[in-house]
């Protein structure tokens, strides 16, 4: 089959299609064969389309929405220009895998769209106001387009940690409020943990109810996993993807407080506030400078840049403080797991990271890390290291693809 993976923001659309199948999933030997992004839907949208093995096709169009963004991305796709193997028409492309950021409590495993998911999606609008609209409009956009012959399913964020328990997910705030309003931990980035430990055992052939890691997801938004006897156990990301580690430009934890405070000192508005937390904190915040992790590194080596070396280490800090709640909540993990683009790419926050954990059992080899990037998987920890060290690159649209197969086929995952 072949699937339309797509993964909407509130301008943007990306999308991959993948060739899979049971038995092509069973082999690992899925295929991509197209990716692409827009960017700046609105106005002059910026697009890129690459077919597999060919170069990058960069344009600006102007798209008014979603809907008219993807008519574009399958004009392309169907296109001589593209030249996909086995797509020659809209009707070769089998079914459409939805990312959707917010599921909450009615969504625990990835499911065929109809309308009364559609509703379930909009249900969850007040959970995630920046995200779950985003991905809707590519919802109702494909709808549109391909009609009701081709399946589509969605495929949540927030499913891979239904299976936290209470002592995880409830906030110590009155009861009620849990029980009228839902408010608890959901966790985000939930297939790309989830791919990230698949791919470990992948690697170790260990059993999925025999693994306990700790899975870092470290992109411009970032959350820890732990992932005890296979299944999610606790995450740093909470009722929103606001809480936890410091992320490009939310600041994660901080104490409530700070929010009436800023109200009287600073006269601000709860949206006032709602922008400093969400756009204005974390790496961006603290060095003044950026969100972006490579140029703070460049900034720190080039101009010794005090600021940017703050925002880094306050970023390591946050995360090794969670790398140690974590051990100690599952009663010790055999690996940590860096994935996402700066969990991928750079070496020197990954040593700060892991940097004196030796009495944890943690030791990382300097050599191995510095040789792990640009997208390849493997170890990075001493041979004698009690807790092993990993980078696995994240691929969430394989499993937007894999579970969009099994819920058309109505075959259920095993994990
Ligand atoms: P998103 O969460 O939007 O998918 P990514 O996972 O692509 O984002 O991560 C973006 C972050 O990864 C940015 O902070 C970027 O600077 C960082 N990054 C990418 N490559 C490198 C690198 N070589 N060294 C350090 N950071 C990098």
């Amino acid at each position: 089959m072949n699937v339309l993976v797509l993964n909407c923001g509130s301008s943007s659309l990306k999308f991959q299609i993948i060739e899979t199948d049971l038995d092509l999933i069973e082999k690992n030997a899925d295929k991509q064969k197209a990716k692409g992004l827009i960017e700046r839907i609105g106005s002059q949208s910026l697009v890129t389309l690459q077919a597999d093995g060919k170069s990058a096709n960069k344009q600006a169009v102007p798209l008014r929405d979603h809907r008219t963004a993807l008519d574009h991305v399958t004009k392309w796709i169907i296109s001589h220009d593209a030249q996909i193997p086995g797509i020659a028409s809209l009707g070769d492309i089998h079914a459409v895998g939805h990312r959707v950021v917010h599921g909450a409590e009615k969504f625990t495993k990835s499911v065929i769209i109809g309308d009364d998911v559609i509703k379930g999606i909009e249900d969850c609008i007040d959970l995630a106001p920046l995200h779950n609209p985003a991905n809707l409009k590519g919802i109702y956009a494909a709808r549109e387009l391909f009609g009701s012959a081709v399946p589509q399913v969605a495929v949540f964020d927030t499913s891979f940690h239904s299976t936290m328990p209470e002592t995880s997910y409830l906030y110590a705030i009155p009861y009620q409020l849990y029980r009228r309003h839902k408010i608890r931990r959901y966790g985000f980035h939930g297939t790309s943990h989830r791919y990230v430990a698949y791919r470990y055992r992948e690697l170790t052939k260990k059993k999925h109810e025999e693994t306990n890691v700790i899975t870092l997801h470290l992109g411009n938004g970032c959350s820890a996993c732990a992932i005890k006897n296979g299944k999610s156990f606790d995450t740093s990301m909470g009722l929103t993807p606001l809480e936890g580690l410091v992320m490009g430009t939310r600041g994660g934890d901080i104490d409530p407080s700070v929010i009436e405070f800023l109200m009287h000192k600073e006269a601000m508005s709860m949206s006032d506030i709602d922008a400093v937390l969400n756009k204005q904190s974390g790496l961006l915040g603290l060095s003044g400078l950026t969100n972006d992790m490579r140029d703070l590194l460049d900034e720190e080596r080039e101009h010794n840049d005090r600021r940017a070396t703050l925002a880094i280490c306050i970023f390591a800090h946050r995360v090794k403080k969670y790398i140690g709640a974590y051990l100690a909540e599952m009663n010790g993990a055999e690996a940590i797991i860096f994935t996402g683009g700066i969990g991928e790419n750079s070496p020197t926050v990954r040593q700060r990271v892991l940097a004196d954990l030796d009495w944890l059992g943690i030791e990382i080899d300097e050599n191995a890390n510095v040789g792990m990037i640009s997208g390849k998987e493997g170890e990075i920890s001493k041979p004698g290291s009690r807790v092993k060290s990993y980078v696995i690159p994240t691929n969430e649209e394989l499993l937007i693809a894999r579970d969009t197969v099994r819920c058309v086929k109505d075959v259920p995952r095993r994990w």
